[in-house]
């Protein structure tokens, strides 16, 4: 498998000065090469971009066609697609081939639906006389955008799919680990009906196409999805240049189970929500705390499906677990797990690297944690759950064991009293509270973080709005 070293830049392939390699993360072998955009690329898609919007004739009925021909595309190429997002990310075919391939196509269908439902407002104004006032709602911009490698292709939906239903051009950058399914969509851009210019994309690193990205003067929005260290210096960076920015960050999040809950169905939720793609999902669920009358069953039950799932190469059908997406990933989970376990925590499963080629790391469940510990306080964005119990029903009291983090991406609540649970989701500092549910979302609710989880939503009416401005336009006679 190979890839030309080029960036899509004004619907044309534009061959890189310098390249990156991309590697198998189930091999550690190298499976071909990006291109290594830099500032010079970066301006030519912006460049690219501001031209494609100045005419402004491309309606919202054929960005809603266009959406939807995208949609189709990734469909009839899921093939190929599940097979590149497999080896470039490390995931099984199985989840790939049944979650990032489809929902990639289910999330521009959603953004299709917006494109020509978007409305201003009339008001009537305070004056005496016939005057008018209306709101037009109109395309921030060129809008700039940094995706991390955890759901490339879905990444790229996530994106692409708002700045093209709300007539925006874009200049994404995909995660120079995972930019091989962005490149691929790219080919279909224009026969599915994608103006030239509209969407750019230029491979490379953080530190040089990404940080062009966010110091370029004629980018109006940036939107970004990634770590929180990373999220912080952009945010703060587009302030200072007045643009627009959301960032979408890292997480910690709780799952609060009582002893009410359904626990078969609570374990296995649990364990899948931590466990699928090794947990190297913003939102997973990575601290459970649950009742003491249950915290240790559940545990053990938690521990014992994680245990079975099958981890292995992911071109294998039945393979639950490919690796992660790196060495220096897989270093970091280790690191935080084995210091857990030299200060006194017990490990349920997993807990150690596996022999072999490939960065494969197991389903490790991690009882008798502390505070100081940094794989309770810290996001690990691996397979790891830490468990914590508590005696009382006291929201209150439940509430702040939850909310003892930095982050506030998600929160589960599992419990068969649903008023106690809408008591809980009231209480929860976190951008989303899913009740007897595992991970997963709809693209209808918007999604997001508190603290330092970052600002902004994606998806639902504030996700479509946020690449929006308001202009107020006000008529007397
Ligand atoms: P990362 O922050 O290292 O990188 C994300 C993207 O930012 C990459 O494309 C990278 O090249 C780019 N980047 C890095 N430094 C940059 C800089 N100085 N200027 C501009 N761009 C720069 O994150 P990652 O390791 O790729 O992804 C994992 C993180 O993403 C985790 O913290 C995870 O929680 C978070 N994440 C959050 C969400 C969400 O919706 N909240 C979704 C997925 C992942």
């Amino acid at each position: 498998m190979s890839c030309a070293p080029a960036q899509f830049i004004g619907g044309e392939w534009v061959r890189a000065s310098s390249t990156l390699t991309v590697e198998d993360p189930s091999t550690g072998g190298q499976i071909g090469q990006i291109g290594a955009g830099d500032a010079q690329a970066v301006d030519m898609a912006v460049r690219a971009a501001t031209d494609a919007m100045a005419p402004r004739r491309w309606g919202p009925a054929q960005r809603q066609d266009a959406l939807l021909a995208l949609a189709r595309a990734i469909e009839e190429q899921a093939a190929i697609l599940t097979v590149l997002e497999s080896r470039d990310a490390g995931k099984p075919i199985f989840a790939t081939s049944h979650i990032d391939i489809p929902a990639a196509a289910a999330v521009l269908r959603y953004y299709a639906g917006w494109a020509a439902r978007l409305t201003g407002e009339t008001v009537e104004l305070a004056g005496p006389g016939d005057g008018v006032g209306y709101v037009l709602r109109e395309p921030v911009g060129v809008v700039g955008q940094i995706i991390p490698w955890n759901y490339p292709l879905m990444g790229v939906a996530f994106k692409i799919g708002p700045a093209l239903a709300t007539g925006c051009a874009c200049v994404l950058k995909p995660s120079e680990l995972t930019s091989l399914s962005a490149l691929w969509l790219a080919r279909s851009l224009e026969r599915c009906g994608v103006p030239a210019g509209y969407v750019n994309i230029v491979t490379g690193t953080g530190a040089q196409a990404g940080a062009a990205l966010v110091a370029h003067p004629d980018v109006a929005k940036i939107s970004f999805t990634g770590s929180t260290a990373v999220g912080r210096q952009i945010a703060a960076q587009a302030a200072g240049a007045c643009k627009r920015v959301t960032v979408e960050l890292g997480g910690k999040s709780p799952v609060i189970v009582m002893p009410d809950a359904d626990l078969d169905r609570a374990a296995m939720a649990i364990a899948m929500n931590i466990f699928s793609h090794c947990g190297q999902t913003c939102s997973a669920g990575s601290r459970l705390i649950a009742h003491e009358s249950v915290a240790d069953d559940l545990a053990r039950r938690v521990a014992h499906i994680g245990a079975s799932m099958r981890m292995g190469p992911v071109d294998d059908p039945d393979t639950r677990l490919g690796p992660v997406i790196s060495a220096i990933q897989r270093g970091r989970i280790a690191g935080h797990v084995d210091a857990a376990l030299a200060a006194g925590a017990r490990a349920l499963c997993g807990g150690v690297v596996p022999d072999g080629p490939g960065y494969y790391y197991p389903p490790t469940v991690l009882c008798d944690v502390t505070p100081d510990m940094s794989a309770l306080r810290e996001e690990i964005f691996g397979p790891v759950l830490t468990v914590q119990s508590f005696a009382s029903t006291d929201l209150d009291a439940i509430a702040a064991m939850a909310n003892d983090t930095p982050y506030g991406l998600a929160a589960y609540v599992w419990t068969g009293n649903l008023a106690w649970a809408q008591g809980m989701a009231r209480r929860i500092r976190a951008g989303s509270v899913r009740i007897n549910a595992g991970g997963g979302g709809d693209m209808a609710l918007p999604s997001g973080g508190m603290k330092m989880s970052g600002f902004g939503r994606e998806n639902g009416r504030a996700g479509i709005e946020a690449y929006t401005e308001l202009k107020s336009v006000a008529m007397l006679a």
